[in-house]
C-alpha cells in the first residue's frame, strides 16, 4: 500500500482484517463463541469498567463482528462502526443515544417502507415522536425542527421512486439547529455514495442488501463520523452526562470522538441486545470485498434497463436517477457520479393490475421482497412491501398502484431485458383480453 490513503477497492479487501496471529489463516476467522477468559480479576474488573478494550460476551462485542465494523468505517470515511442484527436494528440503535422520551425526529417522507412504519408506529410507544417532511423542500426540513427535535434522518438515495437527497443543504440545516443528520445509505453503499463527506453525523446501514449483496444474511451498522461534539448534557444527556451504569462515566469527555460507538456497544447493544451474529458478520466481510465490482455492474445494468423500459410502449414512466429525464439527474451527478444504484421504479399502462400482471409473468427476475441481491428482483409495492400505507403515504413514498420496482442484479443484461420484455408483453395481452 503505497499512497497515504489507501483506494477504496483496497480498503474493500484488507480494512479491519488481517493475517491470523495464531494459525496464519489468510480469511478471517468465524470467532464462533460467546465469551472470552479473562487474563485474572483486574484484567476483568477493568474491561468491565471500560478502561480497558477488549472482549467480555458477544452480545458486545466479538472479533469477527469488530472486523466488519472497522471495514465499514474505512469504507465510510467514518471514526468507529457499530454492527447489528438488521437495518432496523441499526435505526434503533442510531436514535438510542439521542432521544428521551418526548423528543422527535425530522423525516423524509421519502423512506423505505418499513422505516416509515417504525418510526410513526413502534417508536412512537417510547414516546420517540416523528415528523415527516418532503426533503426537497429546504424550507419545510428547516420548519419541522422544534426545541426537541434530537435528529434529522434521510435516505442518501430512497426507494422506492429514485430520489436524491441534497445532502450538502440537508447537513448544513441540520448543523445550524446543532443536531446530528442520520442518512441510511444502504441503497447507495459506500462505493457510489459516502454522506460523511457531504456533512452526515451517522450512517447507517442495512446490511442485508448490497454491503452483503448475495442474499444470505440479515445485518446492519451505524458509522459514526467522529464529527459532531455531543457535549451539551441538556440536549444529549446519554452521551454527555452521567452513566450511572458505568460509575457517573461521561462518553463524551471520556471518548472524544469515538463517544458514540462505545456507547452504542457499552450500552445500546448490552441493554438492547440486536448483536450481529458472528457468521452474518463473515458473510458481510466476505460480500464486502467484491462491493466496488459489483456495484459497477449493477449500476451499468441498471441503467439500460432504464433506457430500455423508457423507449417501451407499454411503460408509462420510469423513474431512476441516472436518467436524464429524472429531476434527480444533476443531484445524481453530483451525490452518485459513479452511477444511480440499482433500484428503481416504473410505471406500467394498466394501473395495478398490469403492473400485478408484469411481476407475475417474470420467469428469470425472482418475485420477493428484498433488495441489493447478485439476481435481479421484481415487486409491487402497493400490493406488498408498502400495504400498510395509506393512499396519500403511497403516493408522497412514490409506491402508487402502477408501480413496479426493480431491483437489477449482475446477469447478463440482455438476459434481463428480454425477460421483463416478454412479462410486459404477457401484461398486455391479459389486458386486452
Ligand atoms: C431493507 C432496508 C432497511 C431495513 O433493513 P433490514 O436489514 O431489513 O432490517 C432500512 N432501510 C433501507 C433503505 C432498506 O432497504
Amino acid at each position: 500500500m503505497s499512497s497515504d490513503t489507501p483506494g477504496f477497492e483496497t480498503l474493500q479487501l484488507h480494512a479491519g482484517t488481517q493475517p491470523d496471529p495464531v494459525t496464519g489463516a489468510r480469511q478471517t476467522p468465524i470467532y464462533q463463541t460467546t465469551s472470552y477468559v479473562f487474563e485474572d480479576a483486574d484484567h476483568a474488573a477493568s474491561l468491565f469498567n471500560l478502561q480497558t478494550f477488549g472482549f467480555i460476551y458477544s452480545r458486545l462485542t466479538n472479533p469477527t463482528v469488530s472486523a466488519l465494523e472497522e471495514r465499514l468505517a474505512a469504507l465510510e470515511g467514518g471514526r468507529g462502526g457499530t454492527a447489528c442484527a438488521s437495518g432496523h436494528s441499526a435505526q434503533l440503535l442510531a436514535l438510542f443515544p439521542l432521544m428521551e422520551a418526548g423528543d422527535d425526529v425530522v423525516a423524509s417522507t421519502r423512506l423505505y417502507g418499513g422505516s416509515i412504519t417504525q418510526l410513526s408506529k413502534s417508536f412512537r410507544k417510547f414516546g420517540w415522536g416523528v415528523r415527516f417532511v418532503d426533503f426537497d423542500d429546504h424550507d419545510a426540513v428547516r420548519a419541522a425542527i422544534g426545541p426537541k427535535t434530537k435528529a434529522v434522518f434521510c435516505e442518501s438515495l430512497a426507494n422506492p421512486g429514485g430520489v436524491v437527497t441534497d445532502l450538502e443543504a440537508v447537513a448544513a440545516i441540520a448543523e445550524k439547529a446543532e443536531i446530528p443528520l442520520i442518512v441510511d445509505n444502504t441503497m447507495a453503499t459506500p462505493y457510489l455514495c459516502r454522506p460523511i463527506e457531504f456533512g452526515a453525523t451517522l450512517v447507517v446501514h442495512s446490511t442485508t442488501k448490497f454491503l452483503t449483496g448475495n442474499g444470505t444474511a440479515m445485518g446492519g451498522a451505524i458509522i459514526d463520523s467522529g464529527r459532531f461534539a455531543w457535549t451539551r448534557g441538556d440536549k444529549f444527556p446519554s452521551l454527555a452526562g452521567p452513566e450511572e451504569a458505568y460509575h457517573g462515566l461521561n462518553f463524551s469527555e471520556t471518548f472524544g470522538d469515538l463517544a458514540f460507538t462505545m456507547h452504542a456497544h457499552a450500552v445500546g447493544l448490552r441493554d438492547l441486545g440486536p448483536c450481529q451474529s458472528p457468521m452474518n458478520a463473515w458473510l458481510t466481510l466476505l460480500g464486502s470485498e467484491t462491493l466496488s465490482l459489483r456495484m459497477e455492474r449493477h449500476c451499468s445494468n441498471a441503467l439500460a434497463v432504464a433506457e430500455f423500459l423508457e423507449a417501451h410502449p407499454q411503460v408509462e414512466w420510469v423513474s431512476y436517477a441516472g436518467l436524464p429525464s429524472s429531476k434527480y439527474k444533476g443531484l445524481a451527478d453530483k451525490y452518485l457520479p459513479k452511477g444511480a444504484g440499482a433500484v428503481f421504479t416504473f410505471g406500467v399502462k394498466g394501473g395495478y393490475e398490469a403492473g400485478r400482471a408484469v411481476v407475475e409473468n417474470c420467469e428469470m427476475l425472482s418475485h420477493l421482497a428484498n433488495i441489493g441481491d447478485t439476481r435481479s428482483l421484481i415487486i409491487h409495492p402497493a400490493s406488498t412491501t408498502h400495504r400498510q400505507l395509506n393512499p396519500e403515504q403511497l403516493a408522497a413514498a412514490g409506491a402508487g398502484p402502477e408501480v413496479v420496482r426493480l431491483s437489477i442484479g449482475i446477469e447478463t443484461v440482455e438476459d434481463i431485458i428480454g425477460d421483463l420484455d416478454q412479462a410486459l408483453g404477457q401484461a398486455q395481452k391479459k389486458a386486452a383480453e
